[in-house]
Protein backbone atom coordinates (compact mmCIF):
# COMPACT_ATOMS: atom_id res chain seq x y z
CA UNK A 1 0.00 0.00 0.00
CA UNK A 2 1.12 3.16 -1.04
CA UNK A 3 2.55 5.45 2.43
CA UNK A 4 0.41 9.17 2.91
CA UNK A 5 3.89 10.55 1.89
CA UNK A 6 3.73 9.37 -1.84
CA UNK A 7 0.38 9.92 -1.88
CA UNK A 8 0.90 13.85 -1.04
CA UNK A 9 3.22 13.70 -4.51
CA UNK A 10 0.91 12.86 -6.48
CA UNK A 11 -1.50 15.32 -8.66
CA UNK A 12 -4.02 12.13 -9.93
CA UNK A 13 -6.31 10.38 -7.63
CA UNK A 14 -7.79 7.20 -7.89
CA UNK A 15 -11.38 6.96 -5.63
CA UNK A 16 -8.90 4.36 -3.81
CA UNK A 17 -6.38 7.57 -3.03
CA UNK A 18 -8.73 9.24 -2.16
CA UNK A 19 -10.44 7.30 0.49
CA UNK A 20 -7.21 6.98 1.70
CA UNK A 21 -6.77 10.27 1.77
CA UNK A 22 -10.26 11.16 3.76
CA UNK A 23 -9.46 8.65 6.11
CA UNK A 24 -6.18 9.59 7.70
CA UNK A 25 -6.67 9.65 11.13
CA UNK A 26 -3.15 9.63 12.79
CA UNK A 27 -2.01 13.45 13.95
CA UNK A 28 0.92 13.51 12.23
CA UNK A 29 -0.70 12.59 9.44
CA UNK A 30 -3.28 14.73 9.07
CA UNK A 31 -1.60 17.64 9.75
CA UNK A 32 1.28 16.76 6.92
CA UNK A 33 -2.34 16.56 4.47
CA UNK A 34 -3.93 19.72 5.82
CA UNK A 35 -0.28 21.28 5.45
CA UNK A 36 -0.32 20.28 1.40
CA UNK A 37 -3.53 21.16 0.76
CA UNK A 38 -2.48 24.57 2.10
CA UNK A 39 0.53 24.78 -0.13
CA UNK A 40 -1.81 23.38 -3.01
CA UNK A 41 -3.86 26.12 -2.28
CA UNK A 42 -1.30 28.92 -2.49
CA UNK A 43 0.55 27.70 -5.31
CA UNK A 44 -3.08 27.96 -7.53
CA UNK A 45 -4.61 30.91 -5.36
CA UNK A 46 -1.90 32.75 -3.89
CA UNK A 47 -2.10 33.98 -0.25
CA UNK A 48 -5.74 35.42 -0.38
CA UNK A 49 -8.80 34.72 1.18
CA UNK A 50 -11.90 36.27 -0.52
CA UNK A 51 -14.59 37.58 1.60
CA UNK A 52 -18.19 37.98 0.55
CA UNK A 53 -20.54 39.76 3.11
CA UNK A 54 -23.27 37.20 3.78
CA UNK A 55 -27.04 38.72 4.21
CA UNK A 56 -29.45 36.30 5.50
CA UNK A 57 -32.64 37.89 4.06
CA UNK A 58 -35.43 35.72 5.27
CA UNK A 59 -36.15 32.44 7.27
CA UNK A 60 -39.37 31.67 5.67
CA UNK A 61 -39.40 28.77 4.00
CA UNK A 62 -42.15 26.45 2.27
CA UNK A 63 -39.84 22.89 2.05
CA UNK A 64 -39.34 20.52 4.86
CA UNK A 65 -35.68 19.45 4.56
CA UNK A 66 -35.70 17.32 7.71
CA UNK A 67 -31.98 18.48 8.74
CA UNK A 68 -33.07 22.21 8.89
CA UNK A 69 -33.80 24.12 11.25
CA UNK A 70 -36.02 26.67 9.55
CA UNK A 71 -37.89 24.08 8.03
CA UNK A 72 -41.37 24.71 6.89
CA UNK A 73 -42.28 22.31 9.55
CA UNK A 74 -40.40 23.93 12.85
CA UNK A 75 -43.47 26.00 14.62
CA UNK A 76 -40.77 26.75 17.03
CA UNK A 77 -39.18 29.05 14.46
CA UNK A 78 -39.96 32.85 14.42
CA UNK A 79 -40.33 33.95 10.73
CA UNK A 80 -38.80 37.08 9.66
CA UNK A 81 -38.10 39.07 6.24
CA UNK A 82 -35.84 41.98 6.02
CA UNK A 83 -37.20 45.05 4.80
CA UNK A 84 -34.98 46.61 1.39
CA UNK A 85 -33.56 49.13 3.73
CA UNK A 86 -31.59 46.55 6.60
CA UNK A 87 -30.78 44.90 3.34
CA UNK A 88 -28.93 47.65 1.51
CA UNK A 89 -27.89 48.90 4.75
CA UNK A 90 -25.91 45.56 5.44
CA UNK A 91 -24.32 45.35 1.78
CA UNK A 92 -23.00 49.14 2.38
CA UNK A 93 -21.65 47.49 5.19
CA UNK A 94 -20.02 45.11 3.65
CA UNK A 95 -18.63 47.29 0.71
CA UNK A 96 -17.33 49.89 3.13
CA UNK A 97 -15.39 47.10 4.51
CA UNK A 98 -13.97 46.17 1.51
CA UNK A 99 -15.58 43.09 0.59
CA UNK A 100 -16.16 43.05 -3.59
CA UNK A 101 -19.01 40.66 -3.03
CA UNK A 102 -21.86 39.96 -1.21
CA UNK A 103 -23.71 36.59 -0.59
CA UNK A 104 -27.51 36.52 -0.68
CA UNK A 105 -29.09 33.96 0.92
CA UNK A 106 -32.64 32.71 2.67
CA UNK A 107 -35.30 30.03 2.84
CA UNK A 108 -36.70 28.91 -0.01
CA UNK A 109 -40.02 29.83 -1.85
CA UNK A 110 -41.14 30.38 -5.47
CA UNK A 111 -43.76 32.96 -5.19
CA UNK A 112 -43.90 35.68 -7.82
CA UNK A 113 -43.58 37.89 -4.84
CA UNK A 114 -40.65 36.46 -3.63
CA UNK A 115 -39.06 36.24 -6.96
CA UNK A 116 -40.14 40.13 -7.71
CA UNK A 117 -38.61 41.27 -3.87
CA UNK A 118 -35.10 38.88 -5.18
CA UNK A 119 -34.85 40.35 -8.38
CA UNK A 120 -35.35 44.10 -6.50
CA UNK A 121 -32.94 43.75 -3.76
CA UNK A 122 -30.02 41.97 -6.99
CA UNK A 123 -31.26 45.64 -8.64
CA UNK A 124 -30.49 48.00 -5.67
CA UNK A 125 -27.07 46.59 -4.38
CA UNK A 126 -25.67 46.29 -7.86
CA UNK A 127 -26.62 50.02 -8.50
CA UNK A 128 -25.65 50.87 -5.06
CA UNK A 129 -22.17 49.32 -5.80
CA UNK A 130 -21.57 51.28 -8.86
CA UNK A 131 -22.60 55.21 -7.68
CA UNK A 132 -22.14 54.82 -4.64
CA UNK A 133 -18.49 53.07 -4.28
CA UNK A 134 -17.60 53.30 -7.80
CA UNK A 135 -17.05 49.84 -8.73
CA UNK A 136 -17.62 49.79 -12.11
CA UNK A 137 -18.86 46.88 -13.29
CA UNK A 138 -20.23 46.37 -10.38
CA UNK A 139 -20.03 44.23 -6.82
CA UNK A 140 -19.85 40.58 -7.06
CA UNK A 141 -22.93 38.69 -6.33
CA UNK A 142 -23.64 34.89 -4.70
CA UNK A 143 -27.41 33.67 -4.43
CA UNK A 144 -28.11 31.44 -2.21
CA UNK A 145 -32.19 31.01 -2.46
CA UNK A 146 -32.97 27.34 -4.03
CA UNK A 147 -33.81 25.54 -6.99
CA UNK A 148 -36.26 27.91 -9.26
CA UNK A 149 -36.79 27.98 -12.42
CA UNK A 150 -34.25 29.15 -15.37
CA UNK A 151 -36.59 32.05 -16.07
CA UNK A 152 -35.79 33.29 -12.52
CA UNK A 153 -32.26 32.23 -12.44
CA UNK A 154 -32.20 34.48 -15.81
CA UNK A 155 -34.53 37.59 -14.28
CA UNK A 156 -31.92 37.44 -11.13
CA UNK A 157 -28.95 37.34 -13.58
CA UNK A 158 -30.26 40.30 -14.99
CA UNK A 159 -30.64 42.28 -12.06
CA UNK A 160 -27.06 41.55 -10.44
CA UNK A 161 -25.78 43.35 -13.47
CA UNK A 162 -22.10 42.01 -13.34
CA UNK A 163 -22.05 38.75 -15.43
CA UNK A 164 -18.18 38.18 -14.57
CA UNK A 165 -18.66 38.18 -10.56
CA UNK A 166 -22.29 36.31 -10.64
CA UNK A 167 -22.69 33.15 -8.62
CA UNK A 168 -24.96 30.75 -7.73
CA UNK A 169 -24.91 28.42 -4.08
CA UNK A 170 -27.02 25.30 -4.14
CA UNK A 171 -25.65 22.37 -2.15
CA UNK A 172 -26.48 18.61 -3.17
CA UNK A 173 -26.24 17.73 0.22
CA UNK A 174 -25.35 14.28 -0.37
CA UNK A 175 -24.28 12.31 -3.54
CA UNK A 176 -25.66 9.41 -2.32
CA UNK A 177 -29.50 9.38 -3.75
CA UNK A 178 -30.86 6.73 -0.87
CA UNK A 179 -29.69 9.62 1.77
CA UNK A 180 -30.44 12.42 -0.32
CA UNK A 181 -33.81 10.67 -0.38
CA UNK A 182 -34.12 10.47 3.53
CA UNK A 183 -32.83 13.68 4.31
CA UNK A 184 -35.88 15.15 1.95
CA UNK A 185 -38.55 12.50 3.09
CA UNK A 186 -40.28 15.40 5.58
CA UNK A 187 -44.21 16.44 5.53
CA UNK A 188 -45.93 18.10 3.12
CA UNK A 189 -46.28 17.67 -0.84
CA UNK A 190 -43.18 19.79 -1.59
CA UNK A 191 -40.23 17.54 -1.44
CA UNK A 192 -37.05 17.62 -2.82
CA UNK A 193 -35.55 15.54 -5.46
CA UNK A 194 -31.97 14.47 -6.17
CA UNK A 195 -32.82 14.45 -10.16
CA UNK A 196 -34.19 18.12 -9.89
CA UNK A 197 -31.01 19.52 -7.78
CA UNK A 198 -28.75 18.18 -10.56
CA UNK A 199 -31.13 19.89 -13.06
CA UNK A 200 -31.19 23.50 -11.12
CA UNK A 201 -27.32 23.29 -11.51
CA UNK A 202 -27.53 22.86 -15.10
CA UNK A 203 -30.03 25.45 -15.50
CA UNK A 204 -27.39 27.71 -13.19
CA UNK A 205 -24.73 26.78 -15.84
CA UNK A 206 -26.69 27.84 -18.70
CA UNK A 207 -27.49 30.97 -17.39
CA UNK A 208 -24.29 32.11 -17.29
CA UNK A 209 -23.99 31.90 -13.18
CA UNK A 210 -20.80 30.50 -11.37
CA UNK A 211 -21.92 27.39 -10.10
CA UNK A 212 -21.31 26.46 -6.34
CA UNK A 213 -22.24 23.27 -4.59
CA UNK A 214 -21.27 21.08 -1.65
CA UNK A 215 -22.66 18.61 0.89
CA UNK A 216 -22.98 18.56 4.71
CA UNK A 217 -20.31 16.14 6.52
CA UNK A 218 -20.84 13.48 8.99
CA UNK A 219 -24.34 13.42 8.21
CA UNK A 220 -25.48 10.51 10.27
CA UNK A 221 -25.79 7.74 7.90
CA UNK A 222 -23.01 9.12 5.54
CA UNK A 223 -19.94 7.09 4.99
CA UNK A 224 -16.58 8.05 4.36
CA UNK A 225 -17.27 5.90 0.51
CA UNK A 226 -20.38 8.33 -0.35
CA UNK A 227 -17.63 11.46 0.66
CA UNK A 228 -15.52 10.14 -2.35
CA UNK A 229 -18.31 9.91 -4.42
CA UNK A 230 -19.21 13.24 -3.78
CA UNK A 231 -16.14 14.86 -4.72
CA UNK A 232 -16.07 12.91 -7.99
CA UNK A 233 -19.64 14.03 -7.99
CA UNK A 234 -18.11 18.00 -8.01
CA UNK A 235 -15.48 17.01 -10.50
CA UNK A 236 -18.32 15.42 -13.20
CA UNK A 237 -19.93 18.83 -12.36
CA UNK A 238 -17.14 20.70 -13.16
CA UNK A 239 -18.38 23.12 -10.24
CA UNK A 240 -16.49 26.46 -9.53
CA UNK A 241 -17.21 27.00 -5.89
CA UNK A 242 -17.52 24.67 -2.87
CA UNK A 243 -19.08 25.45 0.24
CA UNK A 244 -19.06 22.30 3.03
CA UNK A 245 -19.63 22.15 6.55
CA UNK A 246 -19.94 19.48 9.44
CA UNK A 247 -23.47 18.64 9.67
CA UNK A 248 -24.98 19.89 13.18
CA UNK A 249 -27.91 18.45 15.14
CA UNK A 250 -30.74 20.93 14.96
CA UNK A 251 -33.47 20.94 17.53
CA UNK A 252 -35.82 22.64 14.64
CA UNK A 253 -35.25 19.50 12.76
CA UNK A 254 -36.58 16.57 12.25
CA UNK A 255 -33.74 14.40 12.95
CA UNK A 256 -33.10 14.91 16.46
CA UNK A 257 -32.95 11.63 17.65
CA UNK A 258 -30.39 10.28 15.00
CA UNK A 259 -28.00 12.40 16.85
CA UNK A 260 -24.43 13.76 15.35
CA UNK A 261 -20.64 13.09 15.20
CA UNK A 262 -18.87 13.21 18.35
CA UNK A 263 -17.07 16.96 17.91
CA UNK A 264 -13.10 15.82 17.83
CA UNK A 265 -14.27 13.35 15.22
CA UNK A 266 -16.09 15.49 13.38
CA UNK A 267 -13.91 17.97 12.83
CA UNK A 268 -11.03 15.98 11.89
CA UNK A 269 -13.56 14.39 9.16
CA UNK A 270 -14.44 18.27 7.51
CA UNK A 271 -10.57 19.08 7.85
CA UNK A 272 -9.73 15.85 5.41
CA UNK A 273 -12.80 16.40 3.66
CA UNK A 274 -11.54 19.92 2.78
CA UNK A 275 -8.19 19.14 2.22
CA UNK A 276 -8.99 16.01 0.19
CA UNK A 277 -11.07 18.15 -2.31
CA UNK A 278 -8.72 20.84 -2.65
CA UNK A 279 -5.60 17.85 -3.82
CA UNK A 280 -8.59 16.52 -5.85
CA UNK A 281 -9.92 19.86 -7.42
CA UNK A 282 -7.42 22.53 -7.01
CA UNK A 283 -8.76 25.34 -9.00
CA UNK A 284 -12.44 25.66 -7.48
CA UNK A 285 -12.89 28.51 -5.29
CA UNK A 286 -13.66 26.28 -1.30
CA UNK A 287 -15.28 28.51 1.86
CA UNK A 288 -15.10 27.74 5.18
CA UNK A 289 -18.58 27.48 6.38
CA UNK A 290 -20.03 29.18 9.16
CA UNK A 291 -20.56 25.81 10.43
CA UNK A 292 -17.24 25.00 11.01
CA UNK A 293 -17.06 27.98 13.89
CA UNK A 294 -20.35 26.71 15.20
CA UNK A 295 -18.25 23.02 15.90
CA UNK A 296 -15.07 25.22 17.58
CA UNK A 297 -14.46 28.81 18.05
CA UNK A 298 -12.20 30.04 15.31
CA UNK A 299 -12.53 26.56 13.59
CA UNK A 300 -12.71 28.26 10.35
CA UNK A 301 -9.22 29.30 10.61
CA UNK A 302 -8.57 25.30 11.07
CA UNK A 303 -10.46 25.44 7.36
CA UNK A 304 -7.98 28.00 5.83
CA UNK A 305 -5.10 25.91 6.98
CA UNK A 306 -6.99 23.06 5.17
CA UNK A 307 -7.43 24.35 1.58
CA UNK A 308 -10.11 26.70 1.87
CA UNK A 309 -9.54 30.02 0.20
CA UNK A 310 -13.14 32.32 1.16
CA UNK A 311 -15.06 33.27 3.93
CA UNK A 312 -18.16 34.74 4.00
CA UNK A 313 -18.52 37.04 7.16
CA UNK A 314 -21.85 37.34 8.59
CA UNK A 315 -22.94 41.20 8.30
CA UNK A 316 -26.84 40.46 8.72
CA UNK A 317 -28.60 42.67 11.39
CA UNK A 318 -28.55 41.55 14.45
CA UNK A 319 -32.19 41.67 15.24
CA UNK A 320 -32.80 38.71 12.75
CA UNK A 321 -29.37 36.96 13.34
CA UNK A 322 -30.38 34.43 15.65
CA UNK A 323 -33.50 33.54 13.70
CA UNK A 324 -31.56 32.33 11.00
CA UNK A 325 -30.83 28.78 12.91
CA UNK A 326 -30.19 26.25 10.12
CA UNK A 327 -28.81 24.27 13.21
CA UNK A 328 -28.12 24.55 17.21
CA UNK A 329 -25.45 27.39 19.01
CA UNK A 330 -24.95 29.31 15.86
CA UNK A 331 -21.92 31.30 16.04
CA UNK A 332 -22.16 35.04 15.85
CA UNK A 333 -25.72 35.44 16.62
CA UNK A 334 -24.72 38.10 19.65
CA UNK A 335 -22.08 39.96 17.68
CA UNK A 336 -22.70 43.51 15.89
CA UNK A 337 -21.08 43.03 12.12
CA UNK A 338 -18.15 45.43 13.45
CA UNK A 339 -16.76 42.49 15.98
CA UNK A 340 -17.70 40.08 13.42
CA UNK A 341 -15.31 41.89 11.24
CA UNK A 342 -12.60 41.93 13.87
CA UNK A 343 -13.31 38.51 14.55
CA UNK A 344 -12.67 37.18 10.97
CA UNK A 345 -9.44 39.53 10.12
CA UNK A 346 -8.20 38.09 13.39
CA UNK A 347 -8.95 34.32 11.92
CA UNK A 348 -7.10 34.78 8.78
CA UNK A 349 -4.04 36.41 10.31
CA UNK A 350 -3.26 33.37 12.38
CA UNK A 351 -3.14 31.43 9.23
CA UNK A 352 -0.58 33.79 7.52
CA UNK A 353 -2.81 34.74 4.49
CA UNK A 354 -4.13 38.08 3.89
CA UNK A 355 -7.85 39.48 3.38
CA UNK A 356 -8.16 40.21 -0.35
CA UNK A 357 -10.10 43.21 -0.63
CA UNK A 358 -11.70 45.26 -3.32
CA UNK A 359 -11.71 41.46 -5.45
CA UNK A 360 -14.11 40.23 -6.86
CA UNK A 361 -12.73 36.80 -6.54
CA UNK A 362 -13.94 34.30 -9.17
CA UNK A 363 -12.55 31.28 -8.95
CA UNK A 364 -9.43 30.30 -10.67
CA UNK A 365 -11.15 27.54 -12.40
CA UNK A 366 -14.34 29.74 -13.88
CA UNK A 367 -11.82 32.29 -15.27
CA UNK A 368 -9.43 29.70 -16.90
CA UNK A 369 -12.98 28.12 -18.66
CA UNK A 370 -13.89 31.60 -19.42
CA UNK A 371 -10.30 32.04 -21.07
CA UNK A 372 -11.04 28.52 -22.91
CA UNK A 373 -14.10 29.70 -24.09
CA UNK A 374 -13.01 33.00 -25.75
CA UNK A 375 -9.98 30.82 -27.81
CA UNK A 376 -12.74 29.00 -29.34
N1 LIG B 1 -32.66 27.48 1.14
C1 LIG B 1 -31.36 27.60 0.58
C2 LIG B 1 -30.33 28.20 1.48
C3 LIG B 1 -30.43 27.96 2.97
S1 LIG B 1 -29.84 26.42 3.60
C4 LIG B 1 -30.88 26.26 0.08
O1 LIG B 1 -31.42 25.23 0.49
O2 LIG B 1 -29.98 26.23 -0.75
C5 LIG B 1 -28.11 26.52 3.27
C6 LIG B 1 -27.33 25.29 3.63
O3 LIG B 1 -27.29 25.12 5.04
C7 LIG B 1 -27.90 23.99 3.13
O4 LIG B 1 -27.53 23.75 1.80
C8 LIG B 1 -27.31 22.96 4.10
O5 LIG B 1 -26.20 22.29 3.54
C9 LIG B 1 -26.89 23.80 5.31
N2 LIG B 1 -27.55 23.28 6.53
C10 LIG B 1 -28.86 23.23 6.78
N3 LIG B 1 -29.10 22.60 7.95
C11 LIG B 1 -27.89 22.22 8.43
C12 LIG B 1 -27.46 21.51 9.59
N4 LIG B 1 -28.34 21.03 10.48
N5 LIG B 1 -26.13 21.32 9.77
C13 LIG B 1 -25.24 21.80 8.89
N6 LIG B 1 -25.59 22.45 7.77
C14 LIG B 1 -26.90 22.67 7.53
Amino acid sequence: MKSLAELLQQSAFSEADLLRLLKTSDPAQCQALYAEAFRRTTLVHGNTIYFRGLIEISNICVYDCRYCGIRKGNAAARRYTLSMDEILEAARYALKAGYGSVALQSGERNDPKFIDFIEEICAAIHDMSVKEFGIAQGCGMTLSFGEQTPQTYERWAAAAGNRNALRYLLRIETSNQKLFARLHSGQGKAQKTYAARLQALADLRNAGYQVGTGVMIGIPGQTEEDLVRDILTFRELDVDMLGMGPYLVSHGGAMIDEGMMQKDALLRLTRNMLSTTRLALPTVNIAAATALETLQTGARSLGVLSGCNVMMPNVTPQRTRASYQLYDNKQGTEAEPDSNVMLEAELIAKTGRKIGRHLLGSSVHFRSRQEGSKQN
